[in-house]
């Protein structure tokens, strides 16, 4: 190998290599992979996890060759002089400096949580060493905006949170669900929680998701649409009492018709019914307007008797 070839291929294959796996077409000596090795789109290819590092692997070594391809092909390799492979050297360096660096962000972010609370709250975090017993579980969306802990102030300890697509609570189902199963079972019979509330929120992008399945219920993604067809109940009330209203108001209604069939569904859950019959457990709605700032909740009276105890 020359040492151009060196350089060229060290450039490339410094960690700058930006995977463009989806936007470049694939050369035909790559089609292979594309059939075989579909990863990005075609996940039902890949049956075990040592097949989908195998497939990895081999997307990345295609990644790097094409990224060296096309830059010999742009720079043209045997005309490129050491001058210009530092000035391109220096180029991606000043780039990576302004760059995002999400090992720094996180050392800052917790640097900054261990000095001003961590540190100045020794009782709080020498307490919750010992155990914790929170008062709440919590169910809240994904979306990076709705945090629970920053919208309602809930500190270490306080909140035992699931956060999942459209903040739903699916009914029991102990091969489909069972990790909203274990926490809710957990939460309830180990921390015993007293309030479990499941929180909704303005411009969800799951209820949108769920307000867009075709009528004939065909779906496009892989999980997405399956997973919010939990709360299918909420947009066919939605559908038939604001049928007169446009999209936007439709999904804003349905975020909290959503949460109140999360509501119900938490009733199908033994251990929740029997924590409501003792009276040692409520459950309750809420709904976070980030538009508007405002934030409102409420229970609903599920006429609960004796005999829906478990
Ligand atoms: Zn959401």
């Amino acid at each position: 190998m020359s040492g151009k070839l060196k350089k060229c291929m060290m450039l490339c294959c410094s960690g700058q290599v930006t995977v463009r796996l989806l936007t470049v077409p694939l050369d035909p000596e790559f089609q292979f992979l594309a059939q075989k090795e579909d990863m990005g789109t075609n996940g039902s290819n890949v049956n075990s996890y040592e097949e989908a590092i195998a497939g990895l692997k081999k997307l990345l070594r295609y990644s790097l060759s094409l990224s060296h391809k096309h830059f010999c092909e742009k720079h043209g390799l045997e005309g490129v002089a050491a001058a210009k492979i530092n000035q391109l050297t220096a180029e991606l360096e000043g780039t990576a400096a302004k760059a995002f660096n999400p090992v720094e962000r996180v050392k800052t972010g917790f640097a900054h949580f261990k000095k001003e609370k961590f540190e100045k709250n020794p009782a709080l975090y020498g307490e919750l060493a010992k155990g914790q017993s929170p008062k709440f579980m919590v169910f809240a969306c994904s979306d990076s905006r709705v945090c629970p802990s920053h919208v309602l102030d809930f500190q270490p300890g306080e909140a035992f949170v699931v956060r999942n697509i459209a903040s739903m609570v699916p009914p029991f189902d102990q091969t489909k669900y069972a990790g909203v199963g274990a926490a809710i079972e957990y939460a309830v019979l180990h921390l015993k929680v007293e309030t479990i509330m499941v929180i909704g929120h303005s411009c969800c992008g799951g209820i949108k998701g769920l307000m867009s399945i075709p009528d004939d219920g065909t779906t496009a993604s892989e999980f997405i649409e399956n997973w919010v067809k939990i709360c299918m109940p909420a947009k066919s009330k939605v559908q038939a009492e604001c049928n007169g209203l446009d999209f936007a108001e439709q999904c804003k209604n349905c975020e909290k018709e959503a949460v109140n069939v999360s509501l119900a569904n938490l009733l199908t859950y033994p251990f929740v019914r029997a924590g409501l019959l003792k009276k040692t457990l409520t459950i309750r709605g809420g709904h976070y307007d980030f538009v508007k700032g405002s934030f409102e909740q409420w229970s609903l009276d599920f006429g609960v008797t004796p005999s829906l105890s478990a």
